[in-house]
């Protein structure tokens, strides 16, 4: 009897193991105009899978608030109405702009979310660019000190009538904070969630880091060639690039997607930054400042935070590290 009863539990466990054990689940969506790609530690695939159904929709919601794009998100109706008036604003999209003028401050304004009163005349996808005339009528609006934040009440205004607001450069970061954060929360240790450049990563690969790679910006025929290699656990990882969305306009110059708030066109000098810190709404909103600010005070700004550190690939694609990356002096 006893051993019939072992025979039996053996069958049990051998059929029923395989459907129950932890193992590497792999997902891919898209949303925020680009890939979200999810891998995650977990144990049967039904429950992993509604799982990272609640972590992309959650991309989808946040980008239902903060798209630039048709009318209907709350950031669009700020972009219509904050000159005019004082409006309340959602939960999730205050923490952004708060923290979007954090960067602000610390970057002395070369993330500025303002940009887009300029940045909106841009078109990649129909090759179209502002003339030197209509920058400049539109300059005066780009300053994030246009962006008055009650924290208290929750409320936005903008000091200027044409101020438009664009959080391209961090929200991405944001989404990926907040998926990471459902994982969690559904016990999840070890993840990596990507969504285009935005990376976070939950805990090592069980016993191993993760190895991320940083792509070559000029690769031609690999598109996925890349320059470094990175082990990884634990922390959050951005590139900022010039090779995204762009043109070539007829002067042979790269039109690109990064904006100098003090000049209105896209910053030359850099190829890509990639900065490595604790949550993806700061190496986001960092990498697209230190993009902007170049490869010396970038470097400077860096090395003055704790916790943070960048690779920057510059425009004769030279490679400069910051200070918490590189090797120690020789003996
Ligand atoms: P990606 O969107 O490819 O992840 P980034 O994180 O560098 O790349 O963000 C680039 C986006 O940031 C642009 O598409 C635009 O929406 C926004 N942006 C461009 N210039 C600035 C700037 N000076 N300050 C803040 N945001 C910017
Ligand atoms: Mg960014």
């Amino acid at each position: 009897m006893r051993i019939i009863f072992r025979f039996i539990v053996v069958v049990f466990c051998c059929a029923y193991l395989p459907f129950t054990q932890a193992q590497w689940h792999d997902f891919t969506s898209t949303a925020m105009t680009t890939t979200l790609d999810l891998e995650f530690w977990f144990d049967d695939k039904i429950k992993a899978k509604e799982l990272s159904q609640r972590v992309f929709g959650e991309f989808d919601r946040i980008e239902a608030v903060m798209t630039r794009y048709g009318d209907t998100s709350e950031l669009s109706m700020i972009n219509r109405l904050a000159g005019e008036q004082t409006l309340p604003v959602s939960a999730d999209l205050f923490k952004v702009l708060q923290s979007s003028l954090k960067v602000s401050v610390l970057s002395a304004g070369a993330f500025d979310m303002t940009f887009a009163s300029v940045g909106y005349l841009y078109d990649f996808r129909q090759r179209q660019a502002p003339t030197n005339l209509e920058i400049e009528q539109q300059m005066k609006a780009v300053d994030f000190r246009h962006v008055q934040l009650d924290a208290e009440k929750q409320t936005i205004r903008f000091t200027h009538p044409n101020v438009k607001i664009d959080l391209g450069g961090i929200a991405k970061g944001y989404a990926v904070d907040q998926g990471i954060q459902i994982l969690k929360q559904a016990g999840v240790l070890y993840a990596r969630l990507s969504a285009g450049g935005d990376m976070r990563l939950l805990g090592d690969k069980k016993g191993k880091p993760w190895i991320v790679g940083i792509k070559d910006p000029r690769a031609k025929l690999n598109k996925n060639k890349q320059v470094v290699a990175l082990p990884l656990s634990d922390v959050s990882i951005s590139t900022s690039g010039d090779y995204e969305r762009f043109f070539i306009d007829d002067h042979g110059e790269r039109i690109h997607h990064i904006i100098a708030p003090k000049t209105g066109r896209p910053v030359a000098g850099i190829q890509s930054v990639s900065v490595i810190g604790p949550d993806t709404m700061k190496t986001d909103g960092l990498s697209t400042a230190i993009f902007v600010l170049g490869v010396e005070k970038g470097l400077a700004m860096v090395n003055r935070l704790t916790g943070i550190d960048v690779i920057i690939i510059d425009a004769q694609r030279q490679l400069h590290f910051s200070e918490g990356l590189m090797p120690p002096a020789p003996l």
